[in-house]
């Protein structure tokens, strides 16, 4: 057996692709392993969201280069979306690298393999046949409790920040068939959560399937318990999909929907093509489904352009909601993106200080609901041992972590937990 080791970076699609990467790869006699050293074939799986990332895979490369020195016929693969946006450059950059393949393309990882087996040079294939990929792909070969199944690729927004509708390409949803073909075969290898996984997942249109029509489907196979999905643009919120919040009950009361600023200039100016008192009804409708959602975000600050009242607006905006948790950015600059080359860039430590309160807003908020929770009994999904001997974790309907005493074989199944405290990053309780 040959030894595959694949390194992710960035979002859970990436997540999703490594898997599907290292099944497509296993029919070649590849099993996966955890580390690089001994590895015949390594796949970086990169991210190009912010600039640090890009930089990370080339001083992994750079390590790389001893590895492959020791070991004869290693090869080297970049994939993801670094590979999409650098292509040749980075075989340039880097030419201990064998193949550099893009999201849209990694089904072709096996003819790039003979090639490169062949000696015939390095293979680059960054073309977007984005149908042509879920129908080679393997089924599923494994399972964890929760899943990722990816239904909708691509995105047509042009957030001026953002780089994603370059690395990958129109937005394209997986016919509805096939999703829930995909969702059976992971719930019979054991998965019994699937996060539906889309750049703007509640765009889903599978040949006139909205995505609560396909939330409500998939409800319907036996053994899958919850369902959530991920990431929604507040424009594709669609009333089927907020009265499904309501009646859907293995539609877990978790919902992102990033915003990205409070500050309806800075909105415009990301062409986000919404204001934030859009957004505040929109929130406000969700929870009218479903009073006790938990709502997170994503928040970008210093976007070109800045001043301390946009970013007051956002601080308001924060107060107003209540998250339950959020992920929050300073803006990073990426070339071929129209907010690159905006004037009135914010500086540095402008840009540091303003994370640095936002964080500090969230985290007290994310704070506070899991401290609403303790004394609360809730429905937890176990998902695997913990780290301390007798120990599970699990996650609440909120998808918060959950660490209980409790035996191995409650593993895939839902149990009530009365929740005692919390730590910094997860709650503790016992079984109900
Ligand atoms: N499609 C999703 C949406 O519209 O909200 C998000 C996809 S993006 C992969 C994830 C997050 O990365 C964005 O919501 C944004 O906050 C952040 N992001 C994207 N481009 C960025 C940039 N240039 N600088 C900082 N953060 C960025
Ligand atoms: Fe990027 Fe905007 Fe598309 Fe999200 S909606 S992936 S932030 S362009």
């Amino acid at each position: 057996m040959k030894k595959v080791f694949v390194k992710t970076y960035g979002c859970q699609m990436n997540a999703y692709d490594s898997v599907k990467m290292t099944d497509l790869l296993a029919p070649l006699g590849y099993a996966a392993t955890d580390a690089p050293a001994g590895a015949d074939m390594v796949i970086l799986n990169t991210c190009h969201i912010r600039e640090k990332a890009a930089e990370k895979v080339y001083s992994e490369l750079g390590k790389l280069k001893q590895l492959k020195r020791d070991r004869e016929g290693m090869l080297i693969a970049v994939a993801g979306c670094v590979a999409q946006a650098e292509g040749e450059e980075i075989v340039r950059r880097a030419p201990v690298v064998d193949m550099v393949v893009g999201p849209q393309s990694y089904h072709r990882l096996p003819e790039m393999i003979a090639r490169a087996a062949r000696s015939q040079g390095k293979a680059i294939e960054t073309d977007f046949p984005a149908l042509e990929k879920f129908d080679t792909l393997a089924p599923p070969q494994s399972s964890g409790v929760s899943s990722f199944l990816t239904v909708q690729e691509g995105c047509d927004k042009f957030c001026t920040f953002c780089v994603v509708p370059y690395t990958r390409g129109a937005e394209h949803s997986r016919p509805a068939q096939a999703i829930l073909t995909e969702a059976c075969q992971l719930v019979e290898k054991g998965a019994r959560e699937l996060v539906l996984l889309g750049q703007n997942v509640n765009a889903y249109d599978g040949d006139g399937w909205s995505l609560a029509r396909l939330c409500d489907a998939l409800a319907g196979i036996d053994g899958l318990q919850r369902i959530r999905y991920t990431t929604s643009h507040p424009r594709d919120m669609a009333d089927d999909l907020i009265v499904a919040h309501g009646d859907n009950p293995k539609l877990m009361p978790y919902l992102h929907l990033p915003v990205q600023s409070g500050s309806d200039a800075m909105l415009e100016a990301m062409n986000r093509q919404h204001k934030a008192d859009d957004y505040r009804r929109l929130v406000d409708r969700i929870r009218n489904a479903r009073p006790d959602i938990a709502m997170t975000s994503d928040f970008i600050v210093g976007f070109p352009g800045e001043s301390d009242a946009d970013f007051e607006a956002t601080m308001q905006l924060v107060r107003d909601i209540g998250y339950a948790t959020a992920f929050s950015f300073k803006y990073s600059k990426r070339p071929g993106t129209p907010a690159s080359t905006m004037r009135k860039q914010v500086a540095e430590d402008v840009k540091a200080a303003r994370l640095d309160a936002l964080q500090k807003l969230l985290l007290s908020q994310q704070h506070a609901f899991d401290d609403s929770q303790i004394s609360k009994t809730l429905p937890v999904l176990f998902e695997k041992t913990a780290r301390e001997a007798g120990q599970l974790m699990g996650r609440t309907p909120y998808l918060q972590p959950v660490h209980v005493m409790a035996d191995a074989a409650l593993i895939g199944t839902t149990a009530n937990v009365k929740i005692e405290r919390r730590t910094a990053n997860s709650l503790h309780g016992v079984l109900a």
